[in-house]
């Protein structure tokens, strides 16, 4: 069993919350009360944990230095934190599978669609089945669900179509154009 502890820090998109054990993260989300009414993002604020927390934490510091490239570096940020095995382990389920595969083939500045991944986690034909995985993710940002669209070229929804602007918002700083 793991001991999940929790932060919070500031970002360019809000305030995440990050929860976490010495295996690694078990989740990272925008706070609950960031929705498409409420987004309002501030591109330079910097990454920062708000006390009370451990801020030398190990995993907690890695996490701040991925958030930190990905929002400011302009980069793919290349050391992606340790995740803890029991929320993602390649093979467990389609669910993790999907996980697995976009976070590790579908790098900054690129988009696939919900059927191509279906395809490449290993089950054509899975589009809907990736779908409810993208609404589960457990790992915002890190498992980039956002850059996964309709085949259609149109950006599709996020966070079960609460948070669509943070999608658009997320592709246009990774300079994403060509979909809809
Ligand atoms: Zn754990």
């Amino acid at each position: 069993m793991c001991e999940v502890l929790s932060a919070i820090c500031t970002s360019p998109i809000g305030r995440l919350t990050i929860s976490y054990c010495l295996q690694g993260l078990h989740s990272i989300s925008q706070i609950s009360t960031i929705n498409d009414r409420s987004f309002l993002p501030h591109a330079n604020q910097s990454i920062e944990y708000e006390l009370p927390c451990d801020i030398d934490d190990p995993i907690l510091d890695s996490c701040r230095e991925w958030l930190d490239d990905y929002f400011h570096a302009g980069v793919h940020p290349i050391k992606t934190p340790k995740l803890c095995p029991t929320v993602i382990m390649k093979g467990n389920s389609f669910q993790e599978n999907v996980w697995y595969t976009l976070l590790k083939r579908v790098p900054f500045g690129h988009v696939i669609t919900y059927g191509e991944l279906a395809k490449l986690a290993g089950n054509t034909g899975a589009a809907r089945a990736v779908g409810t995985a993208m609404r589960r993710n457990p790992f915002q940002l890190i498992v980039p669900c956002h850059r996964v669209i309709c085949s259609n070229g149109k950006k599709g929804n996020y966070a079960g179509g609460e948070r669509n602007s943070v999608k658009v918002w997320l592709l246009k700083h990774e300079q994403i154009e060509n979909c809809k």
